[in-house]
């Protein structure tokens, strides 16, 4: 139907049917990329102010053959509109709860956050699927954490609460992604079971010459503590962000500052490291 509407505006617009072409073509192409295993799970740590790591995210790639490595920014969207990003989403599971149960065998047990979008999230099967994958690796449901954003959340509230729910029952810790975008009331904070807050980038990239943000972090970190939320500030990219973020009572990191996202290899060198030292 959105191709249909849009084919008046295309003759005048070359460049959007351009556009629909390379959609055409990049979803054939993830019908392939999830059929040839293409694609892959990068690993960002979480560490505290002293650069130890705590936990991981798992970030989706694609080895795309000929165009390299993609970005998920490029194809969630289209995965997410077709209905494939429930089979990348269990891809993703898979090859995180792989890594869970090798680590367990090295002695390192470290929570790995995996990202889901909202049709994911709704999919009545995802928690039975993520069961069958924890039993199958032996992983303990308290290493597997997921994040999703807060406009999921707020979109999809009366769905959400069930979900949440049956997750917290289970174990399974939820952070509530992008926090501070999602544009709406606190109120939710209280009903929902959450565990943690991450604070969206956008606030901390101009962190500490930016007073409003400074003060919006500030708050975000008070509401956090009282409703007994952990903390985690995502895309610190320098030392003064990471400093005005400790004083102010932050004890969880994320970026570029610290790492990057990488493959599994290089993360497992970290943690042997680290488990050594
Ligand atoms: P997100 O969940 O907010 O993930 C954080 C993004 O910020 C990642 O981009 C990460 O590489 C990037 N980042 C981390 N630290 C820094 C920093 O210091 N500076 C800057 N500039 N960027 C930083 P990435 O890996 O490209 O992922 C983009 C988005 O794609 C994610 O945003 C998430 O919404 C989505 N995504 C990634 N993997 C998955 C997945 O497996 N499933 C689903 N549904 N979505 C995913
Ligand atoms: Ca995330
Ligand atoms: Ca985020
Ligand atoms: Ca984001």
């Amino acid at each position: 139907a959105w191709l249909l509407g849009n084919q008046q505006i295309n003759v005048f617009q070359p460049k959007l049917q351009i556009s629909l072409k390379d959609k055409v073509e990049l979803e054939e192409d993830l019908h392939r990329a999830i059929e040839q295993d293409e694609l892959d799970v990068y690993f960002q740590p979480k560490v505290n102010a002293s650069g130890q790591i705590l936990g991981a995210e798992a970030l989706v790639r694609w080895q795309h053959p000929v165009r390299g490595l993609v970005s998920p920014i490029e194809f969630i969207p289209l995965a997410e509109e077709t209905g494939l990003i429930n089979k990348i989403g269990y891809r993703v599971i898979k090859l995180v709860c792989q890594c869970l149960e090798n680590w367990n065998t090295k002695n390192i047990q470290l929570p790995v956050a995996v990202n889901l979008s909202a049709r994911q999230f709704l999919n009545p099967s995802l928690l039975k699927e993520i069961w069958s994958n924890l039993n199958a690796h032996s992983v303990m449901p308290d290493l597997f954490e997921l994040e999703v954003t807060e406009s999921l959340l707020l979109e999809n509230l009366d769905a959400a609460l069930p979900v949440l729910n049956s997750f917290h029952q289970d174990g399974i810790k939820v952070s509530i992604d992008d926090f501070g975008t999602g544009y709406s009331s606190l109120a939710y904070l209280k009903t929902l079971p959450l565990s943690t807050l991450k604070i969206d980038r956008s606030f901390i990239k101009d962190l500490p010459q930016q007073t409003d943000d400074c003060a919006i972090v500030e708050a975000i970190a008070f509401i956090a503590k009282a409703l007994k939320l952990q903390v985690v500030a995502e895309g610190v990219e320098t030392i003064d962000q990471l400093k005005f973020l400790s004083t102010i009572g932050i004890t969880v990191f994320q970026g570029y500052y610290f790492y990057k996202p990488m493959p599994v290899l290089e993360f497992e060198r970290l943690l042997i490291a680290q488990s050594q030292s």
